[in-house]
C-alpha cells in the first residue's frame, strides 16, 4: 500500500476535525490497540457468544456494573435496553417485538432530554415498540411530573447525559433514580459521550450506555453495562430486533481493547496536549480586531475544554459562519464546532487531532482573518442558506 492518505486515494477531502466526536466526520481516531485487536480477530472464526462473554468482565471492571456487552452503537443500545425492560428474558416476547401486546410498554423520559444526536432519541425508544411518555416541559421537570408519569404500564425510564439536553430545571439523576426505583421502574442512562464510565451506575442507574467510537477511540459500536439480568435481556434481543443492529467480532474485540487502553492511558498527558493546542489558538487570535476567544469547560463536565471564538463582523469584517465556511472550503478543510453559530461564535475542539494539525488550524485561522481584514466589505452571507445546506445536499445524494 502506498503512503498516500487513503482519503486522497479515494477522492475524499482530507478534513481536519476541530468540531468534536462527530458521526458525520467518522467519530474519532481509533486507538492503535483497537486497530491491532480488530486486525487480529478479523481472519479468525470465534464462537460469538463466547467472545461477548470475554468482553463482559472488562466492561464490568471499567464501569462497576455486573455485566456488559457490545452492540452496534449507543443508539442501538437504547433500543435493546428498552426492549429488555419490556420483555425480560422471554424469548417468545422478544421475537414478537415491536408488537408489545400484553407487555408493559411505556417509557418515561424528561421532555428536556428528548434530543437529536443525529436521529431522534424518542425514535430509538419507539423502535422497540415502546410508547414514549414525556415528563414535564422542555425546561422544567420536577419530581411530581415524574411520579405522575409512572403507571403500572411503565416499563423503563430513560435519562440522557449530554450537552444536547437542557442543562437546567430538570430532575437530577440521583432523584430520578430514587423516584423510579420507588416505583420499581429500571433506569437506563444514555451516556454515549460521557467520559465517566462509573458514575451513572454508581448513582443507581440499572443500565448505562456508551459509544465505543467516541472518547474511547474504539470501533463503531455501543456498550451496554449494568445489572446482569437486564444486560442479559438486552443481549437476548439479538435473537429479535437486535439482529438489524448486529455487531461483528472485530467491534467486540476492538471495543474490549479500547476499554483496556483507556484504563492504561496517561489521561493527564492527553489533557496537557489538548490544553497546549487551545493556548496556541488563543495566542493566534489574541489582539485581532473583532475577535475574542476564551477557553470554556465542557458543559457536562467531561475533562476537556474548548476554545470559543466570537466574531464581531463590523470589526473582523467576517461573520462567524463565513469564517467557519472559509476554513471548511480550504485546500485542507477544517471543520469547526458550529452548533451554536447563529449566536456569532463557534468552538474549536482539540480532542481529535493528529500531531501537527493544530498548527495548520492556527495558520488557517490567521490567513482567513487577515484576508477578511483586507476586504473592504464585511463578509456576511445570509444564515438561512447555511441552515438547510445539509438537508439539501442529502436530497441530491448520491450525486
Ligand atoms: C452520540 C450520541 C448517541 C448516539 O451514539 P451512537 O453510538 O453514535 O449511536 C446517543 N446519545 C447521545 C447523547 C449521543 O451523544
Amino acid at each position: 500500500m502506498s503512503d498516500q492518505d487513503i482519503r486522497v486515494t479515494l477522492g475524499l477531502r482530507p478534513v481536519i476535525n476541530v468540531s468534536g466526536t462527530m458521526t458525520s466526520l467518522g467519530a474519532s481516531i481509533a486507538v492503535p490497540e483497537a486497530i491491532a485487536a480488530m486486525t487480529a480477530i478479523l481472519p479468525q472464526f470465534v464462537e460469538i457468544d463466547d467472545l461477548q462473554r470475554k468482553v463482559s468482565p472488562v466492561i464490568a471492571r471499567l464501569t462497576g456494573g455486573e455485566a456488559g456487552f457490545v452492540t452496534a452503537s449507543c443508539s442501538a443500545g437504547i433500543t435493546l435496553a428498552v426492549a429488555a425492560a419490556m420483555t425480560g428474558p422471554d424469548l417468545a416476547a422478544i421475537e414478537r417485538l415491536p408488537d408489545t401486546t400484553g407487555l408493559r410498554n411505556e417509557v418515561v423520559i424528561q421532555m428536556g432530554h428528548v434530543v437529536s444526536y443525529g436521529a431522534p432519541i424518542d425514535q430509538a425508544i419507539r423502535l422497540a415498540g415502546a410508547k414514549v411518555v414525556p415528563v414535564g416541559q422542555a425546561t422544567s421537570a420536577r419530581r411530581y411530573h415524574l411520579e405522575g408519569a409512572i403507571t403500572e404500564r411503565t416499563a423503563a425510564a430513560v435519562y440522557v447525559v449530554s450537552h444536547h439536553t437542557v442543562q437546567y430545571g430538570l430532575v437530577p439523576l440521583d432523584e430520578f433514580v430514587a423516584v423510579c426505583h420507588g416505583k420499581g421502574v429500571p433506569v437506563i442512562v444514555d451516556a454515549a459521550s460521557e467520559y465517566d464510565l462509573r458514575g451513572f451506575l454508581a448513582q443507581g442507574a440499572d443500565l448505562a450506555l456508551y459509544s465505543a467510537h467516541k472518547f474511547l477511540g474504539g470501533p463503531t459500536a455501543g456498550i451496554v453495562a449494568g445489572r446482569k439480568d437486564l444486560v442479559r435481556a438486552s443481549f437476548l434481543q439479538n435473537l429479535g430486533i437486535g439482529r438489524g443492529m448486529k455487531v461483528g467480532k472485530e467491534s467486540m474485540f476492538g471495543t474490549m481493547a479500547a476499554l483496556e487502553a483507556w484504563e492504561r492511558r496517561d489521561h493527564a498527558a492527553v489533557r496537557a496536549r489538548e490544553t497546549a493546542h487551545l493556548e496556541l489558538w488563543e495566542r493566534t487570535l489574541a489582539g485581532r480586531p473583532g475577535v475574542s476567544a476564551a477557553i470554556e469547560p465542557d458543559p457536562t463536565h467531561n475533562p476537556l475544554e474548548r476554545l470559543r471564538v466570537n466574531l464581531r463582523p463590523e470589526e473582523a469584517h467576517i461573520t462567524a459562519w463565513d469564517l467557519a465556511d472559509a476554513l471548511a472550503a480550504g485546500e485542507v478543510p477544517i471543520i469547526v464546532r458550529d452548533h451554536e453559530i447563529e449566536h456569532g461564535y463557534f468552538y474549536l475542539d482539540p480532542c481529535n487531532l493528529h500531531p501537527g494539525e493544530e498548527t495548520i488550524v492556527a495558520r488557517r485561522l490567521g490567513e482567513e482573518l487577515d484576508k477578511a481584514q483586507r476586504s473592504n466589505e464585511i463578509i456576511a452571507t445570509p444564515l438561512e442558506r447555511r441552515r438547510n445546506r445539509r438537508a439539501e445536499a442529502l436530497m441530491r445524494w448520491p450525486d
